[in-house]
């Protein structure tokens, strides 16, 4: 049998939110174990386009709201942290483009014009021509008006990579587990096996806290799964562009995200409206046919002969919206030794883990002293999507 373990925080699921969360806890002095049943980021980090938003595309209908204010701090955060002066040291994690653009293929509704320029936009969102247009709009032939977000974009392999970096000698490979119960009280899990006994679980699973909390026998909360249909796009003609392509309404007609490759080629990851609804419900010949007329719409001088495509279903796992939730912040609720939520973007893992500390705070949960951990089976980083869907 394998050796018992105790901690302060047990961790069940190693995608951004867990991750981010055990390094967190880590630099504050915890002790913690992650455990993950199948490769680190593989649910639905590693499938994300690595927008780190600061919510401005969430006033496209030309106003902020609230809502759109509490994920503002995001992109400061995450920039302190790539600096290696932030509440983590991300040095090291690869930064795939400094701006999100927002792109207009025509005019812009006059509303947004104004908007944009007015005072709550000013610093967040600015109009760019000529040279600083991103290199795949950078032709006679574009037409149309650009402006640059304060956004980052992330390679997130390299962020998961950094992250279990950052989790030392704390992570656990394991594929069954099961609620520990001592006297009716949860004390802790059976990892393959292994005992390990923790004063608080936190459930970061994504989509596999569903049946996560089906095992600890708890009915809430529910969870929402939003499928999506992503297309992948991979040749040598395509330049990194980096962009929500608006249409008419309140969401981008298009995302596209452009994601290096092993080879050294550029791939264009496509969301927005595109995998949206109309797209979950097209089959894959459908999904590609419907992607390459927009990129064909949108980017006409772009040489596609030689370019790959493939498509990607995935969900986005979330709590159920309530009027509790608003989906630019990340969603924490507890119940005893168990935390458990989603993030519900991985720009908000930050704000996933400051929740979490106040649930510590306000149970007085402190750093303690712990055995050192023996060497566990650790689990591999997951490979990006477009190596193993066009290698
Ligand atoms: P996940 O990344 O799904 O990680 C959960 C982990 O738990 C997985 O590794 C899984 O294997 C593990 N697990 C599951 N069950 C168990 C179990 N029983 N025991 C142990 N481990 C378990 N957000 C943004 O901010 N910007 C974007 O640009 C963006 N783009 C997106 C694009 C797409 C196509 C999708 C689907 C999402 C996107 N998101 C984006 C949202 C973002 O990806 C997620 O909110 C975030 O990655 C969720 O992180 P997580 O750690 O909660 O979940």
């Amino acid at each position: 049998m394998s050796q018992a373990l105790s901690t302060n925080v047990l961790i069940l699921g190693g995608g951004v939110a867990g991750l981010w969360l055990n390094a967190r806890l880590r630099n504050a002095g915890y002790a913690t174990v992650l455990v993950e049943n199948d490769r680190l980021g593989g649910g639905q980090s590693v499938k994300s386009q690595g927008i780190i938003h600061g919510g401005a595309k969430y006033a496209l209908h030309g106003a902020l709201t609230g809502s759109s204010e509490a994920i503002a701090e995001m992109p400061t955060r995450w920039r302190e942290a790539l600096a290696g002066r932030g509440e983590l040291d991300l040095s090291g994690v690869r930064l795939l483009s400094d701006a999100h653009y927002l792109w207009s293929p025509g005019t812009l509704a006059g509303n947004l014009t104004s908007f944009f320029a007015s005072k709550a936009m000013r610093g967040r969102v600015d109009a760019v021509k000529g040279a600083q247009l991103p290199p795949a709009l950078q032709h006679p032939k574009f037409k149309g008006k650009v402006y640059r977000l304060a956004e980052l974009v992330l390679d997130v392999p390299s962020l998961i990579t950094r992250l279990a970096a950052l989790a030392g000698d704390g992570l656990l490979a394991g594929e069954t587990l099961e609620p520990l119960y001592e006297a009716d009280e949860l004390v802790g899990v059976r990892v393959d096996g292994r005992e390990i006994r923790a004063q608080r679980i936190v459930l970061s699973a994504g989509q596999g806290n569903a049946e996560l909390l089906r095992a600890f026998g708890q009915s809430q909360p529910t969870q929402q799964l939003r499928p999506l249909h992503m297309v992948i796009a991979k040749g040598p003609a395509l330049k990194p562009l980096y962009a929500h392509c608006l249409g008419g309404g309140p969401k981008p007609r298009v995302t596209i995200t452009t994601h290096p490759a092993a080879d050294g080629q550029w791939v264009w990851y496509l969301g927005g409206d595109l995998a949206e609804a109309d797209g979950v419900a097209r089959d894959e010949a459908a999904q590609i046919c419907a992607a390459q007329e927009e990129v064909a719409a949108l980017l006409p001088w772009v040489d596609q002969s030689q370019t790959r495509w493939a498509t990607l279903r995935v969900s986005r796992a979330e709590p159920a919206q309530s009027g509790l939730v608003r989906p630019d912040n990340a969603f924490l609720t507890d119940q005893g030794r168990l935390l458990v939520g989603w993030p519900t973007k991985l720009a908000l893992a930050p704000d996933f883990a400051d929740r979490v500390f106040a649930a510590l705070a306000r149970d007085g949960i402190q750093p303690s002293q712990h055995p050192a951990l023996p060497l566990l089976p650790r689990p591999a980083v997951a490979k990006p999507v477009w190596e193993e869907l066009l290698p």
